[in-house]
């Protein structure tokens, strides 16, 4: 979270912005990130700073996965297995913790 703190100043920065309104992330569903922590934490590092009162919109990436095998594509919840041949898959979404955009003012 701290990190993408950063990024959201500096850019706001390199904006000549007032004020931070706008930050849309994306989640992947593995990402290992919680989005109320997530949530709670950005209350916390924004505190005082041009990012306070930013809406924080979070847009949730499922697991997908791609069959090494048999190179199907699919969703999954929890493991990356592939659901038609039963092989590994490789995960090519889901994983990610992305700034999409910030809007500034
Ligand atoms: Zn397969």
């Amino acid at each position: 979270m701290m990190s993408i703190m950063d990024i959201v100043l500096k850019t706001a920065e390199e904006e000549q912005a007032k004020s931070v309104s706008r930050i849309s992330l994306e989640v992947g569903a593995k990402s290992g990130v919680v989005v109320d922590a997530l949530e709670f934490a950005f209350d916390m590092v924004s505190r005082e700073t041009i990012a306070e009162n930013a809406v924080l919109d979070i847009e949730y990436v499922p697991l997908k996965g791609e069959c090494l095998s048999c190179g199907c594509l699919f969703e999954s919840k929890e493991f990356l297995i592939c659901s038609k041949c039963g092989n590994f898959a490789r995960a090519i979404s889901g994983q990610e913790l992305n700034i999409k955009s910030i809007e500034v003012k």
